[in-house]
């Protein structure tokens, strides 16, 4: 499972190692906290819009489904939230869990510093918070044991657009599929989104080809 609190960002920091885990085999499921952008432009179609090009992008990358944050939770997203992700966590009951690093107040890219996002970092929070000890524990939100879904414990998290990785995963075998999943997202000028990738790669480079994704991994088990 891979959690990106807007549309685009798992595709971004993530596209190419989850295009690498689903060819040998791995299922993947998105779950996406807001059809809201935190990108460059606005979509003229709004939420809508962005859900069909989140859509595309996910059959791009050969995920089996999109899940989306209840929009309409209000006052209670928070608690709202946090409900769906331990649903979505023992429903699909992953090994492995992508998410934004919570501690990303900024990291350096090439020569500059790129500040991180409040959403990002509360959707990374959640998501640590819904893996353990949510998901893994009965008696947080009973009435999902009631309806048969068991707690589940991941046994990995690879943290994403983080400051400071100890994980790389090599873009090049993917690159195509992760620039083709980034072309979906057409009201969120993906030349700029694919820039951004290329630049980030290179960031952290291999000593070869177009570089790397950065991830914090977190081994629980
Ligand atoms: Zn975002």
């Amino acid at each position: 499972m891979a959690i990106g609190a807007h549309p685009s960002d798992v595709e971004l920091h993530c596209g190419a190692a989850l295009a690498r885990l689903m060819a040998d085999g791995a299922r993947v499921t998105l779950f996406l906290c807001s059809d809201e952008g935190c990108e460059l432009s606005c979509s003229p179609g709004g939420g809508a819009d962005r859900r069909r090009e989140a859509g595309r992008a996910a059959a791009v990358l050969g995920a089996e489904e999109v899940v989306w944050a209840d929009a309409d939770a209000g006052a209670q997203r928070e608690e709202t939230l946090m409900r769906q992700l331990v649903r979505e966590i023992r429903r699909t009951r992953p090994d492995l869990l992508l998410a934004h690093d919570p501690t990303n107040w900024w990291r350096r890219a090439a020569d500059s510093v790129r500040l991180g996002r409040a959403d990002h970092r509360e959707a990374g929070r959640l998501a640590l918070e819904a893996v353990h000890p949510r998901a893994a524990a009965a008696h947080f939100f009973p009435e999902l044991t009631g309806e048969g879904i068991a707690p589940w414990l991941v046994r990995e998290v690879w943290l994403y657009d983080t400051p400071d990785p100890d994980h790389l995963v090599d873009v090049d075998p993917t690159w195509e599929i992760k620039v083709a999943a980034l072309a979906c997202h057409a009201s969120q000028l993906p030349a700029r989104l694919v820039e951004e990738a290329a630049a980030d790669a290179q960031g952290r480079a291999t000593g070869h080809g177009r570089g790397a994704e950065g991830f914090r991994r977190l081994c629980l088990l």
